[in-house]
């Protein structure tokens, strides 16, 4: 078969300015908000007339971040501890041989006073992700409630997150709160620690906007411990 070359026709904002702490899909962080900018001559009106009509819509976008590790045909996905290995494509793993993501994400908003500019929730998606295609999620067509989700059926445990009063003070003086304490409250309740790491002494840090969250994990509760400013990128 001919290789096949497509164009990305947006680009995505979000929060998520490193792999380590992204949620692994869409609806485990609800607070987790991101754009999507059109790029042009997609950055037209007239390419998501009618879209403001849909409450969420598909993503089809590429794993850019991890496109040069290339894939393999078995893979350990996390919800089953980082050991049982199972076929790449039973997976939403981004080692894939074509390297393209799916997300199906609220749509909170469109902007169409200066581009094109999609407001989104629910984002599992690092900061710069290019986009190859949008498309409205169509319920009658698409939700199916009796579906089977093999080794993913149902949630996953999350963790109390609590907060020392050293965070709770650094808090107020970061650029991106309010909104960045919900974020930092359902990035850590989905435990993103690799999921072969369980040292209650270990201390991590995660990236969120211009904020690094320092945060530690035993016996089922985060702590966020403190948060700093980083300068942009
Ligand atoms: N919902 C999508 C899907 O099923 O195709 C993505 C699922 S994938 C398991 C989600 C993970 O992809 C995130 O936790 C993050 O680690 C990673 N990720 C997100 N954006 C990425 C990017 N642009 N390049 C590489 N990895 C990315």
């Amino acid at each position: 078969m001919q290789p096949y070359t497509f164009t990305p026709i947006g680009l995505i904002r979000s929060p998520f300015k490193e792999k380590f702490g992204i949620p692994r899909q869409p609806a485990l962080a609800k607070s987790a908000r991101m754009t999507l900018q059109l790029l042009p001559p997609f950055d037209h009106p007239d390419t998501v007339r009618g879209l403001e009509a849909f409450s969420h819509v598909w993503l089809q976008f590429v794993f850019h971040d991890t496109l040069a590790r290339g894939w393999s045909p078995l893979v350990r996905p996390p919800r089953l501890g980082g050991n049982a290995k199972v076929g790449v494509f039973a997976s939403r793993s981004t080692h894939r041989p074509n390297p393209l993501g799916l997300s199906l994400v609220p749509l909170l908003g469109i902007d169409t006073t200066d581009g094109v500019t999609l407001q989104l929730a629910g984002a599992d998606l690092l900061d710069g992700t290019p986009v190859l295609d949008i498309k409205p999620y169509i319920p009658f067509v698409e939700a199916v409630p009796d579906a089977l989700g093999g080794f993913v059926d149902g949630p996953p445990p999350t963790l109390t997150v609590r907060w020392s009063d050293t965070a709770r003070q650094q808090l107020a003086s970061q650029p991106a709160a309010p909104e960045l304490a919900a974020l930092i409250e359902d990035v850590l309740a989905q435990d993103p620690r690799p999921a072969y790491q369980d040292d209650p002494e270990r201390v991590y840090g995660v990236r969120l906007y211009h904020s690094n969250v320092r945060f530690r994990i035993a016996a089922g509760v985060a702590e966020v411990l403190e948060i700093a400013t980083v300068a942009p990128n």
